[in-house]
């Protein structure tokens, strides 16, 4: 039996093939996996759970036959869709899990994260990681219209990227003695995140710990899949 791990999907209706793309991965391999993890970023954006759009509809349907059929499906928040919530969980049968997390896998302990928390050299950013998590920034977001919602998470959007582009490219890396300082706190040989899309398997604190980082899915999308074995393997695969 195998575990499936994903991330950055970034679903959204200006992209089908990437949505098609997951709805064949639910209704093929996930159905014998023990369990699939998605490890952030699933949503291009998330203004909210009452934001029944046609792509949100078919995407919550899709999960709700997986978990239904037996498969556990264990979502993390994202920097893009922090605000899955509880009524998300309940219609999709997802379980939300905190960032970091760590799981017990067929023996093996394995810390999980979005990723955007190891990037401690974007000072602004994790600043405003801190201010968008806390309950009373989230309350006054959700306690506007849907329109509106939309149009503050688009103004976000631009802002963020007008950001990024005058930042150096490591900045927006992990920082290496975070992911030292993570492996050693909760005591793990192995990490999994995605948010960077730089996928790779990295080797840390002298090869005896990796860190594997997912993929972002576009023309291609990548899974890690975990068997039972403990041999897991990164892969691509391409997205027509
Ligand atoms: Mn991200």
């Amino acid at each position: 039996m195998t575990t499936l791990f994903i991330s950055d999907l970034h679903l959204d209706p200006s992209r089908p093939a990437v949505t098609r793309a997951f709805l064949d991965l639910l209704s093929g391999e996930a159905i014998s996996a023990d369990a699939l993890y998605i490890l952030g970023d699933f949503f291009e954006v998330w203004i909210g759970d009452d934001d029944d759009t046609e792509l949100n509809q078919t995407v919550i349907e899709a999960l709700k036959v997986l978990t239904t059929k037996g498969t556990p499906v264990y979502i993390m928040h994202g920097n893009r869709d922090f605000l899955i919530g509880e009524q998300f969980c309940q219609q999709s049968g997802c379980q939300l899990i905190a960032d970091p997390t760590v799981i017990n896998l067929y023996g093996r302990n394995v810390l999980l994260l979005h990723g955007d928390s190891l990037c401690t050299d974007d000072t602004d950013y994790m600043a405003f990681r801190q201010q968008c998590r806390s309950q009373a920034w989230q309350n006054e977001f959700l306690s506007q219209g849907i329109e509106q919602r939309r149009q503050l998470a688009k103004q976000m959007r631009a802002e963020s990227k007008t950001a990024n582009s005058n930042k150096a490219d490591d900045i927006m890396d992990v920082n290496q003695h975070e992911v030292l300082r993570m492996f050693t706190q909760h005591d793990v040989d192995l990490m999994i995140h995605g948010h960077t899309h730089r996928p790779a398997i990295h080797q840390h604190k002298d090869s005896h710990a990796k860190r594997v980082v997912l993929g972002d899915w576009h023309n291609s999308g990548w899974v890690v899949r975990f068997p039972t074995s403990g041999e897991f393997t990164l892969e691509e695969f391409s997205i027509s």
